[in-house]
């Protein structure tokens, strides 16, 4: 079975063909600039390696008709035409209360991501966009989605519910959703079956320009660091995570700025770039913090520090820990920031293994020490397959 994995933004269209056979990737790239001028694809291959070439499209859906024509072109040749294609798995954000699994894409799935455009105005939209792009190159294909804040529905109220007036929640919905679901769920689970134990108790840190934290018990999510959006939490490239709302209100007034200049500036121009001033990019901070910045220092002290705090009370609420994961761009690479986060937990059983640590990039490893009661995992987060194993199990569940 081939299942094409899509991933939409409003200007851009990831694609990932899996064969389900083996779970091999069978190609993979990127429709970048959609609508403007100078959008290109670049598309990789086993075979062909990657192209990058550009091209022109209108619209999401000239932009699929592209990856369609890529896949079967002479050169890459992963298929012969679309047709070929059996499933479409697309990679969903919000879906409210009411998604807590992934689903078959019907007209009720599309009103429910309208719905829920209200809570993530910059993703549903372009899902949409998604899914009737596919739907009118490839009627007849089913389609399945996977909600990034799915995972998360398991969370008890009282992790969820802010502590607002309880009318806010019963009219708005105002409430924690998590995000991230996806990769925390492929994570943890890659660690439960190398725990081989019962009720295990993992932390995944999902640690990347957007990161997040989640405390997973027994395969359930229970708490997660994002919350009614995707600000919250921890520290992270360009976001502030835990802010006291007031000052919100102080910056708007003293600094005479809007509600959208405030709120881009808490999305956009804060976290460690914000702090450093000098650039997201972990690789850009160690570099300074090693020609001796004191800002670059600072910035990954305050997101070390501020990751350290979350483990500490995500092992308090699960009442132990039995794994520690990190994963996604700095989580997978970045063994300092592994480093800062283990060092001094060994009352909490966590114990890492300094010099393996080091050598770690992007490869599955263990890397706590032999004895530590906690196991500390690298796992290599890939969010397109779990969306494919889904969208496999979900279409085949039809015939
Ligand atoms: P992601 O959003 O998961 O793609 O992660 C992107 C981020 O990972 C980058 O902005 C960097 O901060 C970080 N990153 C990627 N590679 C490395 C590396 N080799 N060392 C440190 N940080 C890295």
């Amino acid at each position: 079975m081939k299942i094409l994995v899509i991933n939409c933004g409003s200007s851009s269209l990831k694609f990932q063909l899996l064969d389900m056979n083996d779970e091999s990737v069978l190609a993979k790239g990127i429709v970048e600039r959609i609508g403007s001028e100078g959008t290109s694809i670049t598309c990789e291959t086993p075979k062909n390696g990657k192209i990058r070439n550009c091209e022109s499209a209108g619209n999401h859906t000239d932009a699929a008709s592209l990856v369609f024509k890529y896949l079967s072109d002479e050169k890459t040749r992963v298929i012969k035409n679309a047709n070929e294609i059996d499933a479409i798995g697309h990679r969903l954000v919000h879906g409210g209360e009411v998604y807590n699994s992934s689903v078959l894409i019907d007209d009720k799935v599309v009103e429910a991501l309208k719905k829920y455009s209200v809570f993530a105005p910059l993703h549903n939209p372009a899902n949409i966009l998604g899914i009737e792009a596919c739907k009118n190159l490839l009627p007849d294909v089913p389609m399945a989605g996977t909600f990034d804040t799915a995972f998360h529905q398991t969370m008890p109220d009282y992790a969820f519910m802010y502590a607002l007036p309880y009318s806010i929640y019963e009219k708005h919905k105002i409430r924690k959703y998590g995000f991230h679901g996806t990769s925390h769920r492929y994570v943890s689970g890659i660690a439960a079956k190398e725990l081989n134990k019962n009720n295990p108790k993992i932390i995944s840190c999902h640690l990347g320009n957007g990161s997040s934290i989640c405390a997973v018990c027994n395969g359930k999510s229970v708490d997660t660091s994002m919350g009614y959006t995707p600000v919250d939490g921890l520290v992270m490239g360009t976001r502030c995570g835990d802010l006291d709302p007031a000052i919100v209100n102080f910056i708007e007034k003293e600094e005479q700025m809007s509600h959208k200049e405030v709120d881009d500036m808490l999305n956009k121009k804060s976290g460690v770039y914000g702090i450093s001033g000098i650039s997201n990019d972990f690789r850009d901070l160690e570099n300074a913090l090693h020609d001796g910045n004191k800002r670059a220092k600072l910035a990954l002290e305050i997101f070390d520090f501020r990751l350290r705090k979350y483990i500490g009370a995500y092992t308090a609420i699960m009442g132990g820990l039995d794994a520690l994961v990190f994963t996604a761009g700095i989580g997978e690479n970045d063994w300092e920031t592994r480093y800062f986060a283990c060092k001094d937990l060994e009352y909490l059983g966590i114990e890492i293994d300094e010099n393996r640590n080091k050598t770690i990039r992007g490869n599955f490893a263990d890397i706590s020490l032999p004895g530590s009661k906690v196991r500390i995992y690298v796992i290599p987060t890939n969010e397109e397959l779990m969306i494919a194993r889904d969208t496999k199990e979900i279409v085949s569940a039809l015939k």
